[in-house]
């Protein structure tokens, strides 16, 4: 089961294609490479693998695991899935710093429940901005701290159209999480200059169109 959200881009996990406590995870296949942005809390790691073949992908074909953040709904799965897939996992370094001590509180774990099992990423996003090749065609990385000091969006193109992976552009902000208000409010702005075609947010779902992207970011400022 998936959701096409472009010929190239499909939502593989997240509320009823999973679980429910899991955030959204999108599969992006650029010809015969793949890759996933974010991997749910990792408790339906079976039937996510299933949604992507389900795309016509082999979970082996799924190169890079993009991490937009560290909370345990968008993080959970992350090491059993490279374990499974071999990909490679990109975080940005303000937030791998929290998955690779597992640390329950800035992770949100303890939100769920749960406990982190910690790893290292094999790439960091150190700086504002980094672009990733995936299949001839390229994927940006941009630091949006606010949520969690290290939250990221990739932005992409995909049938001649600008999609942003934004995922938890709603917040919520809390101190435990190490959220700041001044970043956040700065990161929406630069979401909204991005002029986004299609956003793919981790909780909300798919918005689809430049005014409705911008919209559904304002509500937030
Ligand atoms: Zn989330
Ligand atoms: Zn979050």
């Amino acid at each position: 089961m998936h959701q096409r959200i472009t010929s190239e881009i499909f939502q593989v996990a997240g509320g009823e294609l999973t679980s429910p406590e899991d955030a959204a995870a999108y599969l992006i296949r650029f010809k015969d490479h793949a890759a996933l942005v974010d991997a749910g809390c990792g408790y339906a790691m079976d039937r996510m693998l299933e949604n992507i073949e389900s795309c016509g992908v082999s979970p082996e074909q799924v190169e890079i695991l993009f991490l937009t953040h560290c909370h345990f709904d968008h993080t959970g799965g992350a090491k059993a899935f490279r374990d499974r897939t071999g990909c490679r996992i990109i975080v940005h370094q303000a937030d791998a710093v929290y998955l690779e001590a597992a640390d329950n509180e800035v992770t949100a774990a303890s939100w769920y429940g749960s406990v982190i099992t910690g790893f290292k990423a094999d790439r960091l996003i150190r700086g504002d901005r980094e672009t990733v090749e995936l299949g001839g065609k390229f994927i940006e990385a941009v630091h949006t701290p606010g949520h969690s000091p290290g939250s990221a969006v990739y932005l992409t193109e995909s049938d001649g159209l600008t999609v942003l992976f934004g995922q938890d552009v709603h917040g919520p902000l809390d101190r435990r999480l190490l959220s700041d208000h001044g970043e956040y409010v700065k990161s929406l702005h630069r979401m909204i200059d991005m002029e986004a075609d299609i956003l793919c947010e981790g909780h909300f779902g798919v918005f689809k169109g430049k005014d409705r992207v911008k919209r559904f970011i304002r509500r937030f400022l």
